[in-house]
């Protein structure tokens, strides 16, 4: 538990290195640089955080897990693309418009549709899936508190908030992971005690 706590800590000192390293003169300067390193910056934070939500167990199952929260939230930014139409990176800094899976309400809906769909699933299927989407969760907020500092969180329809103070960004990056083994931990005893229900029935 010590070791959570330690890198939880260690997630918030990221974030700010993180950010210190995209004010350095040369990559600030440099368009392509400053999109690869902004994008690991996401990468890492939300596998950081799936590794913390899973109590830092590490095996070939929780590594790959861990390997798709850093897809998922580095690979967030290709909506920019599919908005602005184009594989150019000028294009797809120059939208005028926030695009849909920058949405924190979409990602919230999404959320909650697939928990329910995956709980319904037959138990083999739920017991391989029921961690996806936790870890699209992980890596779309993640994503969001960090892009939320510059530019505020957009809750689609009904507008965006103002940005992020810092510290603020930097706290709930923090307290995300525990978020996340809360809402675990509540649907796992949901299933379990609805299972327990229909053992007794039989
Ligand atoms: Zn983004």
């Amino acid at each position: 538990m010590l070791l959570d706590y330690v890198a939880t800590v260690g997630l918030g000192i990221f974030c700010y290195l993180a950010d210190a390293l995209m004010d350095v003169s040369f990559i600030r300067q440099n368009t392509i640089l400053r999109a690869i390193t902004d994008n690991a910056a996401h990468g890492i934070i939300a596998a950081w955080s799936w590794a913390i939500a899973i109590g830092l167990s590490i095996n070939w199952k929780t590594a790959s897990e861990i390997f798709l929260c850093f897809i998922c939230s580095s690979g967030l930014d290709v909506d920019h693309f599919i908005a602005a139409r184009s594989i150019k990176l000028k294009d797809a800094l120059a939208l005028n418009r926030r695009p849909f899976l920058h949405a924190t309400s979409l990602i919230l809906f999404l959320f909650f549709v697939t928990v329910i769909v995956v709980r319904y699933m037959p138990l083999s299927v739920y017991h391989k899936m029921k961690y996806l989407p936790y870890i699209f969760l992980a890596a779309s907020l993640s994503h969001h508190f960090r892009d939320g500092y510059r530019r505020g969180l957009w809750f689609a329809p009904f507008g965006s908030s103002r940005p992020l103070p810092y510290t603020l960004y930097v706290s709930l990056t923090m307290v995300l992971p525990w978020i996340l083994i809360y809402l675990m931990w509540i649907t796992e005893s949901e299933r379990k005690i609805k299972k327990s229900k229909i053992l007794l029935n039989v």
